[in-house]
């Protein structure tokens, strides 16, 4: 008889829990706290923000990493759904752009350079012969200007940086702001401006690795996708796009259907030979402007349910196929090949070199703007 009712607590509590929070939710925070320092001596912060419902993002303003990512399963237990590192001095160790802001160019721009009104730009070849994610010290490893509030029901964090002309080859001073807000619908936004005193190419995305099972602790390949994307860019040997924008139909990359990540990812294909599994750009299925969904991802053992919304034309799917064991992670977590997918919704890689692709060059007196929302529920 006990153990019947010792089981119908345990079973009863986190559910009555989750009711509970989303009958009362208690009062949204943002908070702040020393995160520790540079090397140079800089000191770094790290923010926390909880909306009180259920969703808890720890973001500091070195590179705008988002740390950790915490959201109710099924059963109302809280969870962190990202990838990253306990410390500081993990992200300054070693980090493959986990969670971090990226910029001034996220992906690739082939051959690292690019020609824009006639004049040739040389940038850091950091991805073998390319340029990658903003170059060696990109928009992930600055410290970021911040500050914390409560806007009604939503903790946010404005970040600011302003890329002096010439930073990381580029041209053109860049002011750029980001915005992480948690939304009353427990949903992580993310909006983005920047504005330019020269022609300038500028593609900002947010780098998180998700494993909405247990943040990393084992593969990601029974996760089950869906894509909102009829087509992709295909990429060469160094995972630069060809021109090519190819239908995903009867391909390893349609997933305009959910499907389980791992269910094609060794698939005998080219394409996925390249990217070691997927590592590609998708067209995301959109109309002209605003919000449209990009992916939904679910995980059945814990229900979690992430749907990604964002103004962005492309998303690079990617499912961390660069993870190779070597580095360790939250709790002395060992993050082993595809234990993480990442959606880095973005314009299209190279688009500098791709005439044909949507432009990704800001003129003097436009504002860039960006909107992404990563949402979180269970089923
Ligand atoms: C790229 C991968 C790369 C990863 C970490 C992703 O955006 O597409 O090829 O390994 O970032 O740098």
């Amino acid at each position: 008889m006990s153990r019947g009712i010792v089981f119908r607590r345990a079973f009863l509590a986190p559910a009555l829990l989750a009711l509970a929070g989303a009958a009362f939710a208690a009062e949204p925070t943002a908070t702040v706290a020393p995160y520790g320092q540079l090397p140079s001596g800089e000191e770094v912060e790290i923010y926390t923000l909880d909306n009180g419902r259920g969703l808890e993002a720890r973001i500091t303003n070195y590179g705008g990493i988002i740390v950790a990512l915490r959201t109710p399963d099924r059963d109302g237990q809280s969870g962190d759904v990202t990838l990253g590192h306990d410390s500081l001095a993990g992200y300054l160790e070693s980090s493959p752009y986990f969670g971090a802001l990226i910029g001034r160019y996220g992906n690739r721009i082939g051959g690292a350079q690019f020609t824009l009104d006639g004049k040739t730009y040389k940038l850091a070849a950091n991805d073998g012969p390319n340029a990658l994610h903003g170059g060696l010290k990109g928009f992930d490893k600055i410290i970021w200007k911040a500050e914390h509030s409560v806007e009604g029901e939503e903790p946010t964090l404005r970040l600011e940086h302003v890329s002096p002309a010439g930073d990381e080859g580029y041209p053109g001073r860049l002011t750029v702001a980001v915005v992480y807000r948690l939304t009353a619908d427990n949903a992580l936004r993310i909006d983005y401006e920047a504005s330019a005193d020269a022609p300038t190419p500028v593609n900002l995305t947010n780098h998180a690795y998700f494993n909405l099972k247990d943040g990393g602790a084992s593969p990601v390949l029974d996760h089950e996708l869906k894509l909102y994307a009829d087509f992709f860019t295909p990429v060469d040997e160094t995972l630069i796009p060809t021109g090519e924008v190819r239908p995903v139909e009867g391909t390893p990359f349609d997933f305009r259907e959910p499907e389980k990540i791992g269910a094609r990812i060794d698939a005998d294909n080219e394409q996925i030979r390249f990217g070691g599994g997927y590592d590609h750009n998708f067209v995301v299925r959109s109309p002209d402007t605003g919000l449209f969904p990009v992916a939904e991802v679910y995980e059945p053992t814990t229900g979690r349910l992430l749907e990604v919304e964002s103004t962005e034309p492309g998303v690079q799917f990617y499912t961390g196929n660069f993870l190779d064991g070597s580095i360790r992670g939250k709790g002395g977590v060992i993050y082993e090949k595809r234990s993480a997918f990442c959606l880095e919704t973005q314009h299209f890689p190279d688009s500098p070199n791709k005439g044909h692709f949507p432009s990704t060059i800001l003129q003097p007196g436009e504002t860039y703007r960006s909107t992404t929302i990563y949402r979180f529920s269970t089923r």
